[in-house]
């Protein structure tokens, strides 16, 4: 087996086809750049949905990695680490968080939350056994299980996976009238996304978030701000909350938090919430695991000693300009905060499937996401030289492929 197309086939073959990824066999990263089975190298503009914020295997966290394999990687939570006490700080202190629970993937802090949110409901707000209920938004994005797919919106990501679970209720992303009519007495929070990722880099309107937060805090409700994607600097600040100057009741990170080395989440709590969970009530095998400690404590680090917040607020500005600057009748908008951006195409522009493709065959892999929109989150160490040399590959293929 050598070439890209011996790959492709027996991945078609013998795996589920769960995803249709862009034909390019990845086998090197370093940095913003990836390279190809056939060594063609590739500006990455996807950065596994936000995953890898700090470039891909970045030494100091490969270091952390390595060093922590060598000794212990997995004690289980029957026992203590001597790394999870130092995670629990750092992630404090960075997020301003008062509680730490660790999860292993985005899906699982997001169900982790609910759990969470469900028995403060009964515990601390006097909510009716079993009546909880949790705001949700359409066209939310919140990960696969069958707890979060059961509130999704999207037809193809719940179609033929029911019976759900109760006790979400969906409302308009955007509305905060809609939402306000949506709060009953049984209602213990609302989980959003500060801004929209899978649905295309959706920004809500100037103040609704302001306006959620002291909703919240008037009704008791606890606010889930899913920062899976947004969080970790992608946006330009240490978490997408800062843009809108509120508070999460309960954070949910991931992804960039292992800076693409290794699955780790977790649900963070500045309130009494995570004070609900007694021993044995939630678990995992792997969460909170040494290995995963070191790597978060290291990929954490890095995006801060190195400035790489600062750099996705910098960049990300000048990278949108650009793309504003591109004189193209296929493009309707352009949107986005830091290097969390999207180019919504027209819709008869042709799809944006298309023009990922053109970009790959240029050296930029980008994605698009439903349908119209070309979704551009390179990692947050992208220097101006590269901005500039990805913006002549979308100048070229917004007016050319049009
Ligand atoms: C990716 C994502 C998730 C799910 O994370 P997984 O690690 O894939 O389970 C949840 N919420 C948001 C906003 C995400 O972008």
């Amino acid at each position: 087996m050598a070439n890209a197309a011996d790959f492709i086939a027996t991945e078609q073959r013998l795996g589920a086809h769960n995803y249709k990824p862009l034909d390019v066999v990845l086998s090197r990263g370093e940095g913003v750049h990836v390279w190809d089975v056939d060594g063609k190298q590739y500006l990455d503009c996807l950065s596994a949905y936000s995953a890898v914020n700090q470039g891909h295997c970045h030494p100091k966290i490969f270091e952390a990695m390595v060093e922590q394999a060598k000794r212990i990687t997995l004690t289980s939570r029957a026992f203590h680490n001597d790394q999870l006490a130092g995670f629990y700080e750092d992630i404090a202190r960075l997020t301003g968080s008062h509680k730490v629970l660790p999860m292993n993937s985005g899906a699982e802090a997001v169900e982790s939350a609910i759990k969470a949110v469900r028995k403060w409901g009964y515990e601390q707000k006097g909510v009716e056994e079993n009546q909880a209920e949790i705001i949700v938004f359409s066209n939310n994005f919140h990960g696969r299980t069958i707890g979060v797919v059961g509130f999704s919106t999207d037809p193809v990501a719940r179609g033929g996976f029911g019976p759900f679970a109760p006790g979400f209720r969906v409302v308009k992303f955007g509305d905060i009238t809609a939402f306000e009519q949506a709060i009953t007495r049984n209602t213990v929070a609302v989980l959003i996304e500060p801004i929209q990722g899978e649905a295309g880099v959706i920004i809500p309107p100037a103040g609704y978030l302001k306006r959620m937060r002291a909703l919240c805090t008037e009704h008791n409700i606890t606010l889930i701000l899913d920062e899976i994607q947004s969080g970790l600097g992608r946006t330009g600040k240490m978490l997408a909350e800062e843009h809108e100057e509120i508070e999460a009741d309960v954070t949910l990170v991931g992804k960039a938090l292992s800076g693409g080395f290794y699955p780790v989440s977790a649900v963070l709590s500045n309130t009494e919430v995570l004070g609900v969970l007694q021993p044995g009530q939630h678990g995992s095998t792997f969460g909170g695991n040494p290995l995963a400690c070191a790597i978060a404590r290291a990929a954490l680090d890095v995006l801060v000693s190195e400035g790489m917040i600062e750099n996705s607020a910098e960049q990300g500005s000048y990278f949108k300009a650009g793309l504003e600057d591109i004189r193209s009748n296929a493009v309707k908008e352009i949107r986005g905060r830091g290097l969390m951006l999207a180019v919504e195409l027209q819709p008869e522009a042709g799809g944006a499937k298309k023009y990922c493709e053109a970009l790959k065959d240029r050296g930029i892999l980008a994605k698009d996401t439903h349908e119209h929109s070309i979704r551009i989150a390179p990692p947050l160490v992208i220097t101006r030289d590269q901005v500039d040399w990805a913006l002549e590959r979308f100048q070229d293929v917004l007016t050319n492929l049009h």
